[in-house]
């Protein structure tokens, strides 16, 4: 399959080498000249539990160099990018063009739809790992799967047909109607674990120190949750918090993304968790009080490291 790439970091690297050593022909785009030009030297460094090797038939170029039209463009930069990203590359998205993202947080098909059009958007959740190790050098360790279905709900032939091509690089892809649940789920688990970690400054295990850090952590899992059974959406909170006291038992160590961005001087996807879940519940006169906070503490200290 023709695949582009736009958002070349941690994921979308990953997806992009494994898709591509599985035969596809896959151009990531990317804005940042380092990892361009590290990618370009030597292909993608990708060390996964697979091995450690150099991806070599893999593309990558600017926004404004991307000129091949794909069947399938992953749209995998940061939730705060996904806008510019998609209007670099919007001479790519013609009406043939299946636009999916994987990426966390709510809000993210709104987006695709100034662009793509809405029978041709792929939503998904993904529960593989990555990190940058150093440019053109991406790390995952242990396995994830990828659920994903057509944004209307529709059950088309397309969606299919990407879900079996992840699935031949290794991705572990299934189509699944009820992706809706798994991305609230997401979003409720990060809502809690990135918000807390990235105002206390803790990573995930040290929120064991206090019982009342999970106390907090299950109370935000049941705001965020109580949206999406407003919205009809089958969720299930008793998995979801034990998957909460899972993270704080077993992540030893693991600081998330959000504490990541705050300690490095970036603005982070709080928006897109935390602000989108209250935003949500806006809109039902719902008021989700310790989402709320954490969300005004988050863009605290978020400005106060961009200061
Ligand atoms: P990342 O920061 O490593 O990569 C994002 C990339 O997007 C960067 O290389 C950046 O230069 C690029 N970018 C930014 N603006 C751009 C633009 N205008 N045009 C083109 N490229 C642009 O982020 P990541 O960790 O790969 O995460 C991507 C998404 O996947 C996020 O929504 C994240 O929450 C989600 N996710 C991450 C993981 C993980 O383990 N890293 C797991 C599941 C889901």
């Amino acid at each position: 399959m023709k695949i582009t790439i736009v958002g070349a970091g941690a994921m979308g690297s990953m997806f992009g080498g494994m898709l591509a050593e599985s035969g596809n022909d896959v151009t990531l785009v990317d804005i940042d000249d380092a990892q361009i030009g590290a990618i370009r030297a030597d292909g993608l460094r990708l060390t996964t539990d697979g091995g450690d090797r150099h991806v070599k038939a893999l593309k990558i170029c600017r926004p404004e160099e991307a000129k091949a039209v794909p069947e399938l463009l992953v749209v995998f930069t940061k939730t705060l990018h996904t806008s510019a990203a998609l209007l670099g590359v919007k001479h790519l998205i013609g009406p043939e063009v299946n636009v999916l993202s994987l990426q966390n947080g709510l809000g993210n098909v709104e987006k695709i739809a100034e662009f793509a059009l809405p029978e041709r958007i792929l939503i998904g959740v993904t529960t593989w790992p990555a990190d940058m190790v150093s440019p053109g050098h991406v790390h995952s360790h242990g396995k994830g799967v990828v659920r994903l279905m057509a944004a209307d709900g529709d059950v088309r032939p397309i969606v299919s047909q990407i879900s079996e091509t992840l699935s031949s690089a290794g991705l572990r892809c299934t189509s699944d109607t009820a992706v809706w649940a798994a991305i609230w789920e997401k979003v409720a688990f990060n809502a809690a674990l990135n918000s807390i970690c990235a105002v206390s400054g803790c990573t995930v295990d040290q929120l064991g120190l206090a019982s009342d850090a999970s106390r907090l952590a299950d109370e935000v899992v049941m705001e965020v949750l109580s949206v999406a059974e407003r919205l009809g959406i089958g969720v299930d909170p008793a998995k979801c918090k034990a998957d909460v006291a899972g993270a704080i038992a077993h992540h030893k160590g693991h600081k998330p993304s959000m504490l990541q961005d705050v300690l490095a001087g970036r603005r982070s996807e709080i928006e897109a968790i935390n602000g989108a879940a209250v935003a949500a519940a806006g809109r039902f006169d719902m008021k989700l009080p310790i989402t709320q906070t954490l969300l005004a503490l988050v863009r605290l200290v978020e400005a106060r490291a961009l200061a």
